[in-house]
């Protein structure tokens, strides 16, 4: 039993790249941490970003921070997979290793908006698994955005609105889960990617492996 597991384990197999999305506050960032933490097949596609640092966050690590010249550069050499403006500033996902990672098997996180994870489906869907965490109320989400006591409160407000707005694309992911309690919902984010990592198209060790077995 043990060595049959081990030797599942091996079997080659592409990567994919598995989407969170919630509006701020719904507790993507919570969730993404945890994965991280509880899996080293995965690793987190770190963004560029025109938004100064905030307290804490460090370089190459929470982003990129780059002025607007270097975005501007990136973006006229095509080096990202996509961008947005958000709140006056510019994200985007650099294309990176990103794609070279997946033939590799290597599974990549991307905690990002239903705006950037639209173009990743437009240009990758057979590698995207794209999942949405829903807070499990408006004033639940109000009052995690306040109790972080980091933004002033028309900041507040304005990321209310965007919440509105990016919940309403909730039907434009492949799995969505409400958040009322954070190790269930970890629990369960996790039950997808373990499940999609054995969805047999990414599995592209199989037919060697079958091959082997029937001789
Ligand atoms: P924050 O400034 O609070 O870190 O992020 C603001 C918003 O930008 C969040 O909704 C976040 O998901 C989004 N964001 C961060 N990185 C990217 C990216 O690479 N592409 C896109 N489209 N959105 C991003």
């Amino acid at each position: 039993m043990a060595s049959e597991q081990a030797l599942a384990n091996t079997l080659k197999r592409r990567g994919l790249m598995f989407v969170l999305s919630s509006p701020s506050g719904a507790g993507k960032t919570t969730i993404s941490r945890m994965l991280l933490e509880a899996d080293a097949d995965l690793k987190l596609s770190v963004s560029v970003t025109t938004r100064p640092p905030r307290p804490g966050e460090i370089d190459a690590v929470h982003y990129h921070f780059v002025d607007d010249a270097e975005f501007d550069r990136m973006v006229a050499e095509d080096d990202f997979y996509e961008w947005a403006h958000v709140f006056g500033h510019r994200y985007g996902t650099p294309k990176g290793h990103i794609r070279s990672g997946l033939k590799e098997g290597q599974d990549c996180l991307f905690d990002i908006d239903w705006q950037g994870t639209q173009q990743l489906i437009q240009k990758d869907k057979q590698d995207v698994v794209a999942v949405f965490i829903l807070p499990p109320s408006i004033d639940e989400l109000r009052r995690r955005l306040e109790a972080r006591a980091q933004d002033s409160a028309e900041v507040i407000d304005a990321r209310m609105d965007r919440a509105r707005a990016e919940i309403s694309h909730w039907d434009a992911y492949d799995y969505v889960v409400i958040n009322d309690e954070v190790d269930t919902c970890f629990a369960k984010v996790r039950e997808i990617l373990h499940a999609e990592r054995m969805k047999r198209r990414r599995q592209t060790g199989l037919i060697d492996f079958v091959r082997g077995m029937m001789g």
